[in-house]
């Protein structure tokens, strides 16, 4: 069932019959994503000229959000488009692919994926064809074969039938420095990244706004997650700040945001992490005590940190350990 359709069972609930309701149900069923209803569900909020977010809940993928609990920007060229991130399943990004068309008739050149989590490329199918590059740091197609199988399961799994379809579809375009894309009259930067949130993260940077498309390399109001190095994403950061932007699309957060401020809390909580965890590891601690009291100022100061924290200092001391 589309969003669309959910919530338009779910508005008339005090009107209609459980009858009406069950067909109601199973006519959404039936026609899976909805096009008509896709773009009410995906809502696209301009944040620059050309420049389009949707952003995603801070939750955990579910049937309701079809996954897409990460930020999905799209820029409009001159001749094409390019989409930064796919969300997370197949549903959403033909509901995705709905709401663009609402916006512009020019066809997606692009498809840019900032890194591996699926909550940012397992839309990739609904925009995958041969006039379409799928453009991904050089390690990213290692780093999906490794996940996939798991990624699909856990998919399948929490998003339940409106899964169905999904698949992992990898980059055709690898980048291992850097690559400019040209979408008629407007080109992005596109940057592959050392190892930080992953071993495989990208930003784009479209300078005709001066607007920077970080990915997971900042998180703002969601607490960020430690897949790659603690200490490397500190260093990314850092290059980061040098890009001469006014604004970041977030990979988690706000549509944009002002830069470099939007860094501030982000880099705050990752040297709180950097710091007591060494405090922990000198006084020849554990792990499991290093989750008890390790950046613990940061607890109020974030959503999903009592989810997403014990695996980052875990990760982190692991990293830190052999220093
Ligand atoms: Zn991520």
């Amino acid at each position: 069932m589309s969003q669309g359709i959910a919530r338009a069972v779910t508005g008339s609930a005090g009107l209609l019959a459980p009858a009406a309701l069950f067909w109601l149900a199973a006519i959404g069923a039936a026609l899976g994503p909805s096009p008509a209803g896709a773009a009410e569900a995906v809502q696209l909020k301009p944040v620059a000229q050309g420049i389009y977010v949707y952003t995603g809940p801070h939750a955990d993928a579910s049937g309701s959000n079809l996954g897409a609990v990460g930020n999905v920007a799209i820029v409009v060229g001159g001749e094409s488009v390019a989409l930064i991130d796919s969300g997370g399943s197949l549903a959403f990004g033909l509901q995705l692919r709905a709401a663009l068309e609402e916006i512009t008739d020019l066809p997606v050149s692009h498809v840019i994926n900032t890194h591996v989590h699926p909550d940012h490329l397992l839309g990739n199918a609904a925009f995958a064809s041969p006039t379409v590059e799928i453009v991904g740091h050089r390690r990213l197609g290692p780093a999906l074969a490794a996940r996939a199988t798991f990624y699909l399961e856990a998919g399948a799994r929490n998003i339940g039938p409106e899964f169905a379809g999904t698949e992992a579809i990898g980059p055709t375009l690898e980048v291992a420095d850097s690559i400019h894309i040209n979408l008629g009259g407007r080109v992005l930067k596109v940057t592959a990244h050392a190892t930080a949130h992953t071993d495989n993260d990208l930003t784009v940077y479209d300078r005709r706004t001066r607007t920077l498309f970080a990915g997971d390399l900042v998180f703002i109001e969601r607490l960020p997650v430690v897949d790659g190095s603690l200490k490397g994403w500190l260093a990314v950061m850092d290059e980061l700040r040098a890009v001469p932007a006014v604004r970041v699309v977030p990979g988690h957060g706000p549509a944009s945001a002002r830069w470099p401020a939007a860094l501030h809390a982000q880099e705050r909580y990752l040297q709180a992490v950097l710091r007591d965890v060494r405090i922990e590891i000198a006084a020849g601690g554990t792990i499991e005590n290093a989750i008890g009291w390790v950046a613990s100022e940061e607890r109020t100061k974030w959503a999903r940190f009592a989810e997403d924290h014990p695996r980052n200092v875990t990760a982190s001391f692991t990293e830190l350990e052999w220093e």
